[in-house]
């Protein structure tokens, strides 16, 4: 038996201010693109920002369905925006924050699994890596230098 171990480094920054300038406006993007989201069901509103190779932003916000199933993740709203508005266009970074007024958020919020499959795929589909900055309403900033690192023993095409 032998055992592997798996690490991940994560930046974490006091407040925004200290972020490198375009991924304090980046994550200043996500932070309007709550306004977008539709949440009349868990009032847990979801927003990013995805910073492209050509310097465009484009921000995805969740979107609810009285059919729980139905309900589309930020992430991939805004990642779905990107590769259809610049499919031949690779992604730099994504901000991802977050907003309840039921039980403010404090920490670093994560995607789910799903997203991260996505931004795992979506790294490989461009051969390059996205940095990942994180916040909750307040508090903390993380910032991870590859979406990979949200999901180590990621599953890829290489399987199939
Ligand atoms: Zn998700």
């Amino acid at each position: 038996m032998k055992k592997i171990s798996l690490t991940t480094s994560i930046e974490v920054y006091a407040s925004k201010d200290e972020l490198p300038e375009k991924f304090e406006h980046l994550l200043d993007e996500a932070k309007k693109g709550l306004t977008k989201s539709y949440a009349p069901y868990s009032e847990f509103r979801v927003s990013a920002a995805v910073l492209l190779a050509n310097g465009e932003i484009l921000t995805g916000a969740n979107q609810e369905n009285a059919a729980y199933s139905m309900c589309l993740c930020a992430e991939r709203v805004a990642l779905s925006a990107a590769s259809s508005e610049f499919p031949e266009v690779q992604i730099e970074a994504i901000a991802i924050t977050v907003e309840n007024k039921n039980n403010p958020v404090v920490a670093p919020a994560a995607p789910c699994g799903a997203c991260r499959q996505v931004l795992s795929e979506t790294e490989d589909r461009f051969n390059n890596k996205i940095k990942v900055i994180l916040q909750g309403e307040s508090g903390e900033i993380y910032l991870l230098n590859t979406a990979k690192d949200l999901l180590p023993l990621f599953f890829d095409g290489t399987f199939l």
